[in-house]
């Protein structure tokens, strides 16, 4: 694979960062997850968008500007020949040769940037979209932003694990009684006609596909409710999903071993899934 390190093109076995980078140290960086279906990016202004806005609250700078941005991700598709899968992104707050809390000064140490693509053909008609996922709920125990796209995915991890542990998929995350998100995608209950999923705040990260899938979702008429909703709620919806990058629209078939419906995924999660590939895909780029 090539990748991309600081300004240059590399094969990924050549690729060289600074072991006292604050990425690597403290965590101290944000990331951006693109898909690519048909070799085209999915949404890749959303994610442009949402990169500037962690940065920003990081005080972290731009290390490069949009259309140069766009330009690696496009390079890195081409050359790896990528027709599904994605483009990972990585801006780390670099580093002046040395371990300290304090930020180094930004006038002479630059930020770290890294893109690499994962290539996941049969994205688009998964196996595991087509089962949909098994649940587990666990607190919320992570930071007060979770807003910030930032690569401390410890405790997302973590909960991955957990729910692997005793056979299931993914994990919800649940602070003060309420479903904050999934360990990597926003979560949804669907009641009759109506979606409903936890409201924009710190609690949460402001899915670029939650955006997405929310405006195809009121487009073809079906009512959103944004609101907190209670696992044991959840239990008793009609259909539960997630949504992220990588994933697009999953249904879940499973919440703390009660089953959803039948246990095969539902009706509103299917034509989502449908209507967002159609829909983005025609927006690629
Ligand atoms: N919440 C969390 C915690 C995530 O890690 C992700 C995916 N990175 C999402 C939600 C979904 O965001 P997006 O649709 O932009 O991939």
């Amino acid at each position: 694979r090539t990748v991309f390190v600081n300004g240059a093109y590399v094969p990924e076995n050549e690729a060289k960062i600074s072991i006292f980078d604050r990425g690597f140290l403290m965590a101290d960086g944000v990331y951006e997850v693109t898909s690519v279906l048909q070799g085209k990016l999915i949404d890749f202004e959303g994610h442009a968008v949402r990169l500037e806005r962690s940065l920003n609250e990081l005080d972290m700078g731009m290390p490069c500007t949009m259309d140069e941005l766009l330009e690696i991700h496009r390079e890195l598709v081409r050359v790896n020949e990528i027709d599904e899968g994605l483009v990972y992104l990585q801006i780390t707050r670099g580093s002046d040769g040395d371990r300290d809390f304090a930020f180094p000064d930004p006038e002479t140490t630059k930020p770290t940037l890294v893109l690499f693509t994962q290539s996941k053909p049969g994205m688009a008609n998964s196996a595991a979209s087509q089962k949909g996922a098994k649940i587990i709920s666990i607190e919320d125990i992570r930071w007060g932003r979770r807003d910030i796209k930032t690569v401390q995915l410890l405790y997302p991890s973590m909960g991955k694990m957990m729910a692997k542990k005793v056979g299931c998929d993914d994990a919800w995350m649940v602070e003060e009684g309420f479903v904050t998100e999934g360990t990597s995608n926003n979560a949804y209950i669907v009641k009759g006609n109506k979606i409903i999923t936890r409201g924009l705040s710190n609690d949460i990260l402001h899915g670029i596909t939650r955006a997405a899938v929310l405006r195809m979702a009121k487009e073809a008429q079906m009512e959103v409710e944004e609101r907190s909703f209670t696992i044991e709620e959840a239990k008793e919806a009609d259909e539960a999903f997630t949504t992220s990058a990588s994933a697009f629209v999953m249904p879940v078939v499973e919440i703390d071993g009660a089953t959803m419906g039948d246990g095969t995924p539902g009706p509103i999660a299917k034509r989502l899934r449908e209507i967002y590939l159609d829909e983005s895909l025609k927006k690629a780029i």
